[in-house]
């Protein structure tokens, strides 16, 4: 049978059960996952430097892989070194010059070079003295009518897998079924657009012949991936409303009028938006965007006490133990002065309290009406005899799933959920799909500013001493680090050919500059300062584990405490004056801006200083917004423009905390017009056929339901 879009990929020549099993991991299962199996970058080995060039090149430094179509002028000379070592080396030319071509370890390489043999070569190029060399550079004979691609495809790879042999697989792949492709956008979309069609994009995006090509395939593909997320995500905000309870008393003014300040206009709004939900008799489901600092407790606060007044029960999750006690400290006096009862859930009381608290919680005549807590709050024995409103803090925390668990004590209860992650406005369509959003985009006043530097290796020591100076005048310091399992789930393969790969953002993988790993670094800190407490968290940690360090740092028994993000969320020692991130290229403008939120928090002077030595300029530019800017949403909507969104859904943050986006090519700048004008067709075409129903937009409806179910499965 011939192959078909759907056939299995074990049904092509090469592909038995462990190349599949490889492949499935890469989520390659039939030979239609093959063609959209995109490259993750292009070798452009077509650009041929001479020899000459690339020795200038190399005399400025440059990390740039460079082509050379260079003739062997001698045969090589191999000698094995020691047990498994061996080195092939030679000479080759062009008119312009020589190089010196090195080889380890490949020892067949011996009968592919001879005298006169002419390759093109692509690597890396560097001096050694006054020579040009290249060291295990790709190589291809040349032959005479022969042509040799000059855009080749970087794949994403999993193990057992090469470059070769996946593009060999996608390249057959495309001859055999690229013709049974059906159009999946509408005719007058793309001639409006000007886009290419399908075909053309899939067979462009693996194989094409220049970089024009390419990027008209890339356009008609980031284009149709933005048109088919806003399809799916415009069927998202527009949810069915279901019942929820009716709380007709929403009058919040007697909780407010306890409180030393006035609030802000973004927070009466706010609190006015959640009234109205709750009065509805629709069910809320909305959340409260706010930069770290903006107020949003009390906002939370006042649902809450709107839920009590009307008889409503309101349970309020944070993602740790600190931050629940933080927020039953805080909350539990002002709702005492109104005589609403609350209490407090976490994992760490004792086994008589947890069921004292379980008790008073159901207690059918008299329950407590608000309860705090962590995800004790979900553990089976928790009965809420009249659930109105669960309320979530740091939402992206949470998985999807225990959401539901939570939502499904009470089917008619009222969902508020918080984040500290300003969204873009042109984003929240994605970002927040089925949520109604409140924004806190105003602080409240007399907050300090963050004096914020960017620095490079050069200013370690006057660092240190800067440390020392906050610590002597009594404050305390957070040191981030990127962590280091990150940087190994971006470590897609060893592959040498991958060595060379030029993304497409035109940087070279191997401008990061190393990873300061936050364990190494702790421990170094101790030795600089050993007379001071230095403190140490991670991801890994046992959940214990951190909050006894955590509370050290809170409590102020610790002076630095060096972690990976775990410290990103909500905690709060105002005595903390001086924010550290090491590595910060690593980070999304966001999240930079959310650890800097840390400090500045009590009425000392305090400072963020941001650490990197990328030499890239963009990366530099980015970090330099934080510098000048301190409004979380000027931050997210200036990250947005330098990075494009695909960038900023994948990598910024918002892909962890609200669920991958299906988008694998969108990168980059300059994406967020298109993306716009995506969103703006899909509307209109919503507009004209809400179901997609029409016979010719089968195509499309069958796409549009495969994106809400990637959205949806990895959405945790
Ligand atoms: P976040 O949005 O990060 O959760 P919080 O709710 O913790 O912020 O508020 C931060 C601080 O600001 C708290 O100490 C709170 O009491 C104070 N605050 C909140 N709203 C106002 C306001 N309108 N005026 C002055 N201070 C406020
Ligand atoms: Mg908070």
């Amino acid at each position: 049978m011939p192959l078909q879009l759907t056939s299995l990929v074990t049904a092509m020549r090469g592909v038995g059960d462990a190349r599949a099993a490889a492949l499935a991991s890469l989520g390659i299962m039939s030979v239609g996952d093959l063609l959209h199996h995109y490259p993750r970058g292009y070798q452009c080995r077509g650009d041929v430097r001479s020899a000459a060039d690339a020795l200038s090149l190399a005399a400025d430094g440059s990390m740039a892989a460079v082509s050379m179509i260079l003739t062997v002028s001698a045969e090589p000379s191999f000698r094995v070194i020691r047990r498994g070592m061996s080195i092939l080396k030679f000479r080759a030319f062009d008119e312009s010059g020589i190089c010196d071509i090195t080889y380890f370890n490949q020892n067949y390489l011996k009968d592919t070079f001879h005298t006169g043999g002419t390759f093109r070569f692509f690597g890396r190029v560097s001096m050694e003295g006054k020579r040009l060399c290249m060291t295990a550079p790709i190589w291809e004979p040349v032959i005479p009518g022969r042509e040799l691609p000059a855009v080749v495809p970087v794949y994403p790879l999993a193990s057992g897998l090469t470059q070769k042999f996946l593009s060999g697989l996608i390249r057959e792949a495309l001859a055999h079924v690229g013709g049974q492709l059906p159009e999946t956008l509408p005719a007058d979309l793309m001639r409006r657009e000007s886009l290419c069609t399908l075909r053309f994009a899939l067979s462009n995006i693996h194989f094409p012949p220049d970089m024009t090509a390419l990027s008209t395939a890339r356009r008609r593909l980031i284009f149709e991936e933005f048109f088919e997320m806003g399809l799916a995500m415009a069927a998202l905000t527009a949810p069915e409303s279901t019942p929820g309870h009716r709380m007709t008393d929403t009058d919040a003014a007697p909780l407010l009028e306890l409180l030393p300040y006035e609030l802000t206009g973004a927070q009466k709004r706010s609190v006015a938006e959640i009234a109205a939900d709750l009065a509805s008799g629709n069910k809320m489901n909305r959340i409260l965007m706010g930069d770290v600092g903006s107020g949003k407790t009390v906002v939370a606060a006042s649902a809450a006490y709107i839920a009590a007044k009307n008889g409503y029960q309101t349970a309020i999750m944070a993602p740790t133990e600190i931050l629940a006690v933080q927020h039953y400290r805080e909350m539990e006096p002002l709702f005492a002065q109104l005589g609403i009862r609350s209490a407090c859930l976490v994992g760490s009381l004792t086994a008589a309290k947890k069921k004292k608290v379980h008790a008073e919680i159901a207690s059918e005549e008299d329950p407590v009406q608000i309860v705090i807590g962590t995800h004790a709050l979900l553990s089976a024995g928790v009965e809420f005899p009249r659930l109105g409103l669960v309320i979530e803090d740091e939402q992206h925390r949470f998985g999807v799933m225990q959401r539901a668990a939570l939502a499904e004590k009470d089917a008619l209860a009222h969902m508020l959920v918080m984040s500290a992650t300003p969204i873009p406005r042109t984003l929240s369509l994605v970002a927040c799909g089925g949520l109604a959003v409140s924004r806190l985009d105003e602080m409240p006043p007399g907050r300090q500013v963050v004096d914020t530097f960017v620095v490079d290796e050069r200013y370690r020591e006057r660092l240190n001493g800067f440390i020392r100076r906050q610590v002597d005048e009594g404050h305390q310091v957070y040191v981030v680090c990127p962590s280091v399992e990150e940087e190994k789930k971006l470590k897609i393969t060893d592959d040498p050919e991958e060595l060379a790969s030029i993304l497409l953002d035109g940087q070279l993988e191997d401008d990061k500059p190393p990873l300061k790993a936050a364990v190494d670094y702790a421990a170094k800190l101790a030795e600089i300062f050993p007379d001071l407490q230095v403190g140490f968290v991670h991801g890994k940690m046992k959940t214990a584990d951190k909050d006894r360090v955590m509370r050290a740092f809170t409590e102020g028994e610790m002076h630095i405490l060096v972690s990976t993000t775990v410290i990103e969320v909500g905690v709060n020692v105002p005595n903390a004056t001086l924010m550290i991130v090491e590595n910060a290229e690593r980070f999304g403008l966001a999240q930079l801006h959310q650890l800097r939120g840390r400090v500045g928090r009590g009425k000392a002077k305090s400072y963020c200083v941001l650490v990197s030595d990328s030499k890239a300029e963009t990366a530099r530019a980015r970090l330099e917004v934080l510098h000048r800017n301190h409004n979380g949403y000027a931050i997210a909507e200036e990250d947005l423009r330098l990075r494009g969104p695909g960038d900023f859904l994948k990598n910024g943050g918002i892909v962890r905390q609200h669920g991958t986006m299906p988008l694998t090519l969108a990168s980059g700048m300059g994406d967020t017009d298109m993306m716009e004008c995506a969103f703006d067709a899909a509307r209109t075409l919503l507009a004209e056929d809400p179901g997609l129903t029409l016979p010719e937009h089968a195509p499309l409806r069958d796409a549009v339901s495969q994106v809400r179910q990637a959205a949806s499965s990895t959405m945790n």
